[in-house]
């Protein structure tokens, strides 16, 4: 049995993810911090014929991350994928010089903090997988390059928390990606594309299927795959839809 945790999966992107993780066969753990969105989002799964199980997880409370890790480490033993999906917005869009440190604490608690230590009460069940999969959903608005393109579609934005807390998650999963290097487990950053889900009161281009696309890629690669990189949705990649992207 492979498993898999997608955390913020009751809806949007990571409950994609995990109805296209479970169309594969794996075992889905439908984490979400609200009980009631969770397990009607598990049931939904459910009733479509996959393995779903709701976990409850709010990525900034210890103790709802140490339950989860507790009962995951009671039901299966170990865990196979972990999707780092759950994110905030934060004040998207606020200007720099007007942006309160508040606005980035919050940010940074959720899109940043919550993946490390997600990732940190986990790591035990996940290196006793086979080969497991880390997969931090990330943006291109992180990626300074595209950023600092001035004739790209980033170049109209400038707003600091949102887009900085992806580059810090950035440089976390090369981190990670290089502590477990000799190792069989990989570790990357997912770019789902502008997507239409509440995080952008549903102004994206893509579906939340297609936005879930590169974490599933990423989750399920190969032996000889990636680790360490920013993949996913290339906007403005002519006829090349995903790839690798700058950090
Ligand atoms: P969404 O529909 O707003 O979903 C966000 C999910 O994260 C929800 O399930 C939400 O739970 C959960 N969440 C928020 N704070 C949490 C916490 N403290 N603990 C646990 N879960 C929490 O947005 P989305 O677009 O699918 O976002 C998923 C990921 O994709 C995010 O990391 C986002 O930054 C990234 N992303 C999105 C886009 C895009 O265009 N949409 C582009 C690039 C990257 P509640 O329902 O309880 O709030």
């Amino acid at each position: 049995m492979t498993t898999a945790l997608i955390t913020g999966a009751n809806k949007g992107i990571g409950y994609e993810t995990a109805r296209q993780l479970a169309a594969r066969g794996i075992t889905v753990l439908v984490a979400a911090r609200d009980k009631d969105l969770g397990q009607a989002a598990a049931d939904k799964l459910k009733a479509e014929g996959a393995q779903a199980h709701f976990v409850q997880l709010d990525v900034t409370d210890e103790d709802s991350i140490a339950r989860a890790a507790a009962w995951i480490d009671a039901e299966f033993g170990s865990l196979d994928i972990l999707i780092n999906n759950a994110g905030i917005s934060g004040t998207y869009g606020e200007k720099p010089s007007t942006t309160a440190v508040a606005s980035l604490r919050r940010a940074y608690e959720t899109n940043v903090f919550g993946v490390v230590a997600v990732t940190n009460a986990l790591l035990p069940l996940l290196q006793r997988a086979e080969a497991a999969r880390i997969v931090n959903v990330s943006s291109e608005v992180g990626s300074l390059e595209l950023m600092m393109n001035q004739d790209g579609p980033m170049w109209q934005m400038a707003s600091i928390p949102y887009p900085t807390s992806k580059t810090a998650l950035n440089m976390v999963t090369a981190m990670y990606a290089k502590e477990l290097w000799d190792t069989p487990i990989k570790v990357n950053a997912a770019n789902p594309g502008y997507t239409a889900t509440d995080l952008n009161h549903n102004t994206g281009f893509r579906t939340p299927s297609q936005g879930a696309e590169p974490s599933v890629h990423l989750a399920t690669l190969p032996a000889d795959g990636p680790s360490g990189q920013l993949w996913g949705y290339q906007w403005g990649g002519g006829d090349v839809e995903y790839g690798p992207l700058p950090w």
